[in-house]
Order: structure tokens, then sequence, then C-alpha cells
């Protein structure tokens, strides 16, 4: 990307880029203008020229499950951190998930949290709040007074909401309200006590294993849960085959249920638990599945059963990383490799077309949480992101922008990458630099 900028111009001109907008079904190489924030159909005086030969244009590029920490859990991320991570990743919107120190479950709150972010500018937060009040599982949080203040979904994530009449009663609430609940698929019951995926590489390590139908048996719930009060489902994170099958059979139903899958369980595989010599930089979860799991997860975001991408990106402090295994805290800090790794794993093995796959990461979590955006369009606000799809380039978790520098990936070479992230018309990154 080359420029020859004025400080303070809000009128650019992106020459010889394709444009990639999934939002209005386009791939074709053209120009892309911006005036004061929008779109503008062409050229007007006083624009500052950018060379986008080799680069692709994405509007608003959405990662719906982000943990950034604040409030309570600072030394770990906190919305700037977080929201300067997201820019270096190349996303202009994120949703942040209520699990903090208080849980976001309450109006006040969830206007908070959003505030916040807009204070910050770097990136459009989309607040989640809790579905019980504090995640307890026990109660109701208001659900309706957090949606009027803001809030894009619901979700207990970190924990499952374990009672199904609880579900039950939540996922009736939300017929009525529009946006879902996201849930986080786990029979307690069946993973307690237990730090990686059930299989050969558990075994072999000593390590203690939860099946994947820790996962499934959850999924199968909520699915039949949404049938039972046409609540729309969003189901965070899946990884495992029967998970998937319930999906599909969600699907046949006609049930209002979407899924995502995250970028570590499409690149990698519990043997990386072994690879890192059994560090617990590679526990998250779910726990990573072995390829079995991992190819039909690949299958299911190629065919658009799961049609979200987001990252659950989870940054955790190095010194409680670096606890034993079965004390070290799950999560992967995920926003700055999730382009890298989903090139690598879906478009650079052939498996997917650019637009469809960027239709993951960007329509269909509009989709998933009900939002509306009108794509790369004359008047819609310019919020793009330059992708180079074929920069090579090793993780480095020490250059993070995220406070987290806990990945797996650390030392993995990955195949593209976002060199620009522009939210409302204003750079928030060029050529790897956050901007403010
Ligand atoms: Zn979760």
């Amino acid at each position: 990307m080359t420029s020859n900028e004025t400080v303070g111009n809000t009128r650019w001109h992106i020459k010889n880029v394709r444009i990639l907008d999934p939002f209005t079904a386009t791939d074709a190489m053209g120009d892309v203008f911006i005036v004061d924030g929008r779109f503008a159909a062409g050229p007007v005086q006083g624009m500052t020229v950018i060379e986008g030969q080799g680069l692709w244009a994405v509007p608003r590029m959405t990662d719906i499950h982000v943990h950034f920490r604040e409030p309570g859990q600072e030394h770990k991320e906190d919305l700037l951190s977080g929201s300067r991570a997201a820019a270096a990743g190349g996303f202009t919107v994120v949703a942040a998930m209520p699990n903090t120190s208080p849980v976001i479950d309450s109006a006040a709150l969830v206007a908070w949290e959003r505030n916040r972010a807009r204070e910050i500018g770097l990136v459009e937060l989309w607040p989640m709040g809790a579905v019980t009040k504090g995640s307890a599982g026990q109660e109701l949080a208001e659900l309706g007074l957090m949606e009027e203040a803001g809030a894009m979904g619901f979700s207990d994530d970190g924990k499952p909401v374990a009672n199904a009449r609880m579900m039950r009663s939540a996922l009736s609430y939300v017929s009525m309200l529009g946006h879902p609940i996201v849930q986080h698929a786990e029979d307690l019951s069946l993973s307690e006590g237990t730090v990686m995926h059930e299989g050969a590489i558990s075994h072999q390590l000593g390590l203690s294993g939860a099946p994947a139908a820790a996962e499934s048996v959850m999924v199968w719930r909520d699915v039949e849960l949404s049938i039972l009060t046409s609540g729309p489902l969003h189901v965070a994170h899946v990884t495992a085959i029967g998970s998937l099958e319930a999906l599909e059979y969600a699907a046949r139903r006609g049930a209002p249920v979407t899924a995502e899958a995250t970028p570590h369980h499409l690149l990698l595989t519990d043997s990386a638990v072994s690879d890192w010599n059994s560090s617990p930089i590679s526990k998250v979860n779910p726990p990573l599945r072995p390829t079995t799991h991992r190819a039909a997860l690949r299958q299911a975001v190629a065919s658009g059963l799961v049609s979200v991408i987001a990252s659950d990106h989870a940054p955790h402090h190095m010194d409680e990383k670096a606890a034993p295994f079965p004390q070290a805290p799950y999560g992967i800090s995920g926003l700055e490799t999730s382009v890298g790794a989903v090139f690598t794993a879906l478009l650079h093995s052939g498996l997917m077309d650019p637009l469809t796959l960027l239709a993951r990461m960007t329509v269909g979590p509009h989709r998933a949480l009900r939002a509306h955006y009108p794509g790369l369009v004359q008047g819609a606000a310019a919020d793009l992101t330059l992708i180079d799809p074929h920069a090579s380039w090793i993780v480095d978790s020490r250059a993070f922008y995220s406070q987290g520098h806990n990945t797996p990936m650390d030392g993995m070479q990955l195949k593209g990458r976002a060199v620009g992230t522009m939210l409302r018309g204003v750079w928030t990154m060029r050529e790897g630099q956050v901007l403010a």
C-alpha cells in the first residue's frame, strides 16, 4: 500500500482493488471512494489516492465473540487494548461477551460498555448481555431492558445455561425480542474435571479428557428447545461432529438456529497439546479436537451450515497461562491471527472461495445477531478492511496489541493478513500500525 496523505483527510480513493462484498454478493475489480465517513459513488475534489493493487477491500469485518475483560480483569485486557487488537486484526465490529466482573447483566452496564467503546473509537462494540443474573443460572436477567440499551444478544458464555427449564424461558423471551440466546454448549456433568478432548492424545499424555458428546448433547437439547419456543439460538464455538448433526436437524425443522466456528478449531487439532509439551497455551474450551472433527467442521463452514466464524478472543495474563495444565485458564488470544488462520485453513487449502469465506466474517455474523448493514454501497458507513490475501507471516504473539499473548499459533506461518482497517471513514490501522 502506497500513499501520499494529507493529515486529517477524510476523502479517500482506493484504486484498483478487488472488491469483495458479501452483503451485495459482489466480487469485482474496481475503485472505492470514501467521503466524510461514507462510501461515495465516484471521485470528488481533494481525495487521497491509495493504490489497492493486490489487495482486497471487504466491508464490515465482524467478530461476534470476543472477551475484553473490562470491567474487573483489566490485567488480562481492557476495552482499549481489546479495541486495538480488533483494529489490528482487521475488524470493524465486535460483540463482547458479558462474563466480566461484574457480569454485564443490566441495561446500565450495557450502555456503559457501548459508550466506553465509542469514546475509544477504534471498533464498533456490540454488547452481549447475560442470560441470567450474574450468569449464575438462577434467575433470568432483564433481557428486554438490556436490548433497549443496545444488547445484541444474550449469553452466559464461559459457562452454559445448564438448566433446561431456564433455557426454555430464555428462548421464549427472545422469541419476542429478536436477538438470540448465544449458548456455550457444554454438559458440565460430562466435562467436569477435564482439561482437553478425550481421545488418543489425552490418553497418551495422561490428561483427563471430555468426550465430544459433552458439547453435542447440549446442542441437541437447545435445538429441541429452539423448536419448542421458536426462540432464536446461536451456538457459540461448535467443534463436534454430533453438534453439526444437531444443526442439520435444526435446519431441516426450520428452527431459527445459527452457529459459529473459531479459527483455532478450524486450523488446529488436539495434537497441539502434545506439540507444545502439554503446555496449557493450547488449553481452550471447547477443546481442540482430532482431525475427524476438524474436517467435518471445515466442511460445515464451507457449506454454510455453520454461517459464522468468530474468534472467541480470550486473552489471559501469561503468568496465569504458565500454571500447570489442570489449573491454567481456558482461552486463546485470537483477534490478531483470525484472518491468517482462517485464510490458511479454508482459502489457501482450496476448500472455499473468497466471497463465501468472507461471508462467514461479515454477513453471517450480521444475520446471526439480526443486525443490518447494506454493504459497500453509496451512503453506507465506511467500515472497510484491506486484506493482503497472499501475505505470508510468522505469528509473533509478543507483537500483539492485545494484552493477551496466549496462543498456540505462536511461531506458525500463516498466509493472509489485514493491512488496513477503516471505521466510519477513519483509518484505525494502516500497515499493521494501530492509529490513535
Ligand atoms: Zn464459550
